[in-house]
């Protein structure tokens, strides 16, 4: 995100002050949540929830939805800047390449270690059968409702048509983020083949888009550390932390995939394809992190993805503007990981055997419904629908794990940004450029 005149306006909290103002509301929201979840909920169930609905839900949506608000512009004039700013088609076409292939390789990677975790640890095979009863019966309405989303969305040929939007205003308006990336795609093409003073006239426009969401961002991220106590808050201090007692060893076994994504896949991945350091890589990218987990919304968390990228990692804006927005929408390792271990948790919970060969078509479909999630909060449960009924485990089944969602849901999402910018750092260094890390 570098303006025409090469000054950067700056958003994403460095790993200075800002930074340690959300890492603080983080914890004083968690913090205060646990203990009215403890102390007062019991008592005056009636004041928490009023609080929440009057103080901390709103603070918190007025974060988001400030983040939220600029993610089309975001997407649509970092992507279509780093492909005009590319140039040459055939460089487009290898980084093109090579960032989809780390993408769905690295997602193939991750849905295989959950699918290795949950058969080796099995933590659907000891859950009683009445607390399986009572989460179904407890969470059958908000199962129905992400049923119906996910009979609307289908596997097939028209998968791959709905990708180029029949018109990229009606993409946007629908937050329909692969239509959008599109015509992003294309515009960019469209830029680098046109006469030289009518390319630096677009070039021009595009990054003063760019900056503009920046500045705007840079006003929502002056209100992130309330933003993020209240997304906290209001989690915490509502949470069933019986469900999480009952359903343990599924979050076990989840939350131990993610960090083995975290602290050892993208780490290997850094050292030895990348050749850089994975642990200053870590450090730096804790803003990243916190965002995600904050927010639950890869999107929301994209403008921090592209700063730090950029101004802590060193990833050249062309790189770090192709890359990441595709990867905020495309590349979700965590997501991936979450439902190939929620299926077949839940097919043990059925007692649906799955085969090997059914295990394997989970890997694809995990891997193809993670690129179609959207980057927000909850966005992978309708599809998670599609693979439990692809295999024959039932689709309400999603209601025994519905209860301990938003948290894991805030967890994935980390790897989700945390891969983006570890394939960001890849694509860089394989294109010869030397990073601050
Ligand atoms: N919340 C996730 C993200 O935005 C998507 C999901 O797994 O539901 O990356």
């Amino acid at each position: 995100m570098t303006s025409a005149d090469g000054a950067t306006p700056s958003v994403a909290p460095s790993e200075g002050a800002l930074s340690n103002r959300i890492l603080l509301g983080l914890l004083l929201g968690a913090l205060c949540g646990i203990a009215a979840n403890l102390f007062l909920v019991p008592r005056v169930p009636e004041a928490v929830e009023a609080a929440n609905r009057w103080v901390f839900v709103p603070v918190g949506q007025i974060f988001l939805r400030m983040l939220f608000m600029v993610v089309i512009p975001l997407v649509f004039s970092s992507l279509a800047l780093g492909v005009a700013s590319l140039g040459d088609l055939k460089r487009l076409g290898r980084i093109g390449a090579r960032t989809m292939s780390f993408f769905v390789l690295v997602t193939a990677c991750s849905v295989g270690i959950g699918l290795v975790l949950v058969n080796t640890m099995r933590p659907g095979e000891g859950l009683p059968q009445e607390t399986r009863e009572k989460l179904l019966e407890t969470y059958r309405g908000e199962a129905a409702s992400r049923i119906v989303t996910a009979e609307k969305a289908e596997f097939g040929p028209s998968l791959l048509v709905n990708i180029i939007p029949k018109n990229p205003v009606e993409a946007a308006v629908k937050g329909d983020m692969l239509g959008v990336i599109f015509f992003a795609l294309l515009f960019g093409i469209g830029v680098t083949k046109l006469a030289p003073e009518k390319n630096a006239l677009w070039m021009k426009l595009l990054e003063g888009l760019a900056d503009v969401t920046v500045v705007i961002i840079g006003l929502a991220l002056k209100i992130a550390p309330f933003g993020v106590f209240g997304l906290i808050f209001s989690v915490t201090s509502r949470f069933g932390f019986d469900i999480l007692r009952q359903l343990l060893l599924f979050v076990v076994t989840v939350l131990l995939g993610l960090s083995i994504l975290v602290f050892g896949v993208y780490p290997l991945l850094l050292k030895f394809l990348a050749k850089v350091n994975p642990w200053a890589f870590l450090r730096k990218v804790r803003p990243v992190m916190i965002t995600a987990f904050s927010t639950s919304s890869s999107n929301a968390t994209l403008p921090t993805t592209i700063e730090v990228s950029e101004r802590d990692l060193g990833v050249p804006p062309q790189i770090a503007g192709f890359v990441l927005p595709l990867g905020a929408t495309m590349n979700m390792n965590g997501t991936a990981l979450f439902e190939g271990i929620s299926c077949v948790f839940l097919a043990q919970v059925f007692g649906v055997h799955l085969s090997l060969g059914q295990q394997l078509f989970v890997i694809l479909l995990a891997v193809l419904t993670a690129i179609g999630t959207a980057g927000v909060p909850g966005g992978s449960i309708p599809l998670l629908v599609l693979v439990l009924t692809s295999v024959g485990v039932p689709a309400e089944g999603i209601a025994v794990i519905i209860g301990v969602d938003r948290l894991l849901d805030m967890a994935r999402t980390v790897p989700n940004v945390v891969g983006d910018a570890t394939c960001a750092v890849y694509v860089a260094k394989k294109e010869g450029f030397t990073l601050k890390i």
